[in-house]
């Protein structure tokens, strides 16, 4: 294995790459590679078979999307790029990073293949031909059944956040799927983690693979560790504790089941505290409004385990706390890595119990480090104090299907609401629902001023979440 640790930022026009796509990028801001991406185009320029590690929001798609755009021929109207990714939110979010860097030559048509919409639909867009298609093994698998999705002249196949497929199970589904792909194809397989799986899947279906993994490197004074000794049966209590002293206004709470995930969130909302969590059963809306409600700072505590959290990309998290620890070293590092990122301070907040011991030497030895221990006795923990999150989601009824834009919702709050700018944060359109977060104190206010106006010439049915 060949651990690349690049020493400086190498500008993209380094690389074989045409000058409309050199201009794309630096449309886009993207001025210089970020470590994985200087790490692995090359190798993935050159026609290799890739394995690449690194953690999430590292820049891992354009890291593969520049390779397969590289390789595309806009004039031969067949799929010569496929890209398996593992739920529809990040296949959707893969197919919109290729757009955008796609966008220097229009004629690339890139389609999404995921359950969740009509086949029919798809069908269709197929037959009309497709150069790239971004999917979730499920759906890809049916379309190959049924005959709709034709592979031969596919050049590359990319294992998107592989570690996550083969947690969720796909293993057999990507085989199906790998065997009728031509044997000829370039494999780029793209993982945060490296549990045991990736090696069986990589010697199957990958040739000579070169491997790059970016071992995490976190500025120190960012990422704030403290260790806290717990009694099992004090973990609960002492996530409150640690919520109550260092008052996040978001922390993501990681625990190893969905059982502690519930009680722990049960527990919270006894409490008083705004906690929702994120997990395999959710339908695709209910995980979407989880997520808008946590990332406009409508929720203080989002409890999740390492599957419901992958591939979340959280801009501002004051604290990630660890309320078991992690068996995986690995998955440690990637968790805390969550919080501490641009220029922001966070906090990795971690319990341990005398079971955990064996899971925190691990820890310490890959990250080098001497945890700090703490008491949860030295917690300043005033009885009365609540969290309250800033801000409050309302849900209003009609989103992209009504042509509903947020700046009808941003009007209708300044105007018929009398709310100031300020106190109207991140605006969400989705399908059927627009998502809008506003000031605590004026929520309640806001619902009932809507609730009496109108947009766009209707009645506003509003609620708060
Ligand atoms: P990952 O797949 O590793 O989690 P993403 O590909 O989603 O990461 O990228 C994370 C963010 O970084 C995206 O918003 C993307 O647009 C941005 N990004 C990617 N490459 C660069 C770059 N070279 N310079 C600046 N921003 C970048
Ligand atoms: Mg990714």
């Amino acid at each position: 294995m060949n651990d690349k640790l690049p020493s400086e930022s190498r500008n993209f026009d380094e690389l074989p790459l045409s000058p409309g796509m050199l201009a794309t990028l630096q449309q886009l801001g993207y001025r210089v590679m970020t470590p994985i991406q200087s790490a692995s185009l090359p190798v993935a320029l050159a026609g290799h078979d890739l394995i690449a590690q690194a953690k999430t929001g590292s820049g891992k798609t354009a890291a593969f999307a520049l390779s397969l755009l590289t390789r595309l021929n806009p004039r031969r109207f067949a799929v010569q790029a496929m890209v398996l990714c593992p739920t529809r939110e990040l296949a959707e979010q893969v197919t919109q990073e290729i757009r955008r860097l796609a966008r220097s030559s229009d004629n690339i048509k890139i389609l999404a293949l995921c359950g969740g919409s009509i086949i029919r639909t798809q069908i269709n867009s197929l037959e009309h031909g497709a150069h790239i298609v971004v999917g979730t093994p499920g759906r890809v698998m049916d379309h190959l059944e049924r005959g709709t999705l034709d592979l031969a002249a596919l050049n590359t196949l990319v294992l998107d956040e592989a570690d996550r497929m083969l947690e969720m199970g796909f293993y057999e589904d990507i085989a199906f799927i790998a065997k009728r792909c031509p044997t000829d194809r370039q494999t780029l397989l793209f993982s945060a983690t490296y549990p045991e799986g990736i090696n069986r899947l990589a010697s199957q279906f990958l040739r000579n693979p070169q491997q790059v993994k970016l071992l995490e490197q976190h500025q120190e004074n960012q990422i704030r560790q403290r260790f806290y000794a717990v009694e099992d049966e004090q973990r609960f209590e002492a996530v409150v504790a640690l919520l109550k002293h260092y008052r996040p206004v978001s922390a993501l709470a990681f625990c190893n089941t969905k059982q502690q995930c519930r009680s722990l969130l049960e527990m919270l909302h006894a409490r008083g505290i705004k906690a929702l969590t994120l997990n395999g059963d959710l339908e695709q809306r209910e995980r979407d409004q989880v997520l808008i409600q946590f990332a406009n700072r409508s929720c203080s505590v989002l409890v999740a385990t390492d599957v419901a959290a992958r591939g979340l990309d959280i801009a501002q998290l004051e604290a990630v706390i660890n309320v078991e620890l992690t068996p995986d070293p690995e998955i440690h590092v990637h968790r805390i890595g969550r919080t501490g990122r641009a220029d922001n301070e966070g906090w990795a907040l971690s319990l341990c119990s005398q079971a955990d011991r064996n899971h925190l030497i691990r820890i310490s030895q890959l990250m080098q480090l001497t945890p700090e221990w703490h008491e949860l006795s030295a917690l300043q923990n005033p009885l009365e104090a609540v969290l309250v999150p800033p801000m409050v989601t309302l849900q209003i009824l009609g989103g992209r299907k009504e042509k509903i834009r947020p700046a009808d919702v941003l009007g209708a709050l300044t105007n018929e609401a009398g709310l100031t700018r300020a106190e109207v944060g991140k605006i969400t359109v989705t399908e059927m629902h627009t998502y809008v977060a506003v000031t605590h104190d004026k929520a309640y206010d806001t619902v009932r001023k809507l609730s009496a106006g109108r947009m766009k010439g209707k009645t506003v049915k509003v609620r708060a979440l």
